[in-house]
């Protein structure tokens, strides 16, 4: 669990951004931890300590999910996997559809760079629906590999995210909730 220092911190640095894109969405800004390298240290050390000898592959998702997950990966001298929106990535892809509140979303990996019997550690920034990483959890083990970790910097409790990821039964961590 994060320390209550770098909870604060956290809390200090993000942005909170009211009725952005939308009315009624409070968007959280990231951007201002990397101004802060001394901050995106412990955050990755956070994350690190969390998946430590657990893990044998790291699938970001697109696009802030790449901040944190290639660090982490590297420093746990893992692979990094990218899962892309559909259309991204040459082929040969592996694709999983998921439901959007309006109409729905495709999500890639390249085929072949998950391998089978892999535990895997899906990281995103934020769980929000729990809708993305529902679809990129069923994207990976449709590849034979197995989810064994979740990882978010921020994990919004209202939008009861966690509850479609339970079925995957794999530990899941937010740094801030
Ligand atoms: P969901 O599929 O609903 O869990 O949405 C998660 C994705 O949407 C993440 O990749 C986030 O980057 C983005 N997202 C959703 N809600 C917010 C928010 N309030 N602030 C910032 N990003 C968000």
């Amino acid at each position: 669990m994060a320390s209550q220092e770098l909870v604060k911190r956290l809390n200090q640095t993000i942005e909170n951004i009211p009725d952005f894109p939308i009315d009624g969405i409070q968007f959280k800004d990231i951007s201002t931890i990397f101004l802060d390298h001394q901050l995106y240290k412990d955050v990755i050390a956070d994350f690190v300590q969390f998946s430590k000898g657990k893990i044998d592959a790291v699938c970001g998702i697109e696009s802030r999910g790449y901040l944190f997950g290639v660090a982490i990966a590297s420093a746990l001298e893992v692979p990094f996997i990218l899962i892309r929106k559909a259309g991204k990535l040459p082929p040969p892809v592996i694709s999983e559809s998921y439901d959007l509140e309006y109409g729905s979303a495709v999500i890639e990996t390249r085929e072949g760079q998950i391998e089978k019997g892999q535990r895997i550690l899906i990281h995103d920034d934020l769980l929000a629906t729990g809708g993305t990483t529902e679809a990129a959890a069923k994207l990976v083990e449709k590849q034979g590999a197995e989810v064994s970790q979740f990882s978010f910097l921020i994990g919004l409790k209202d939008l009861k995210g966690d509850e479609k990821l339970k079925k995957f039964n794999a530990e899941i961590y937010r740094t801030l909730e």
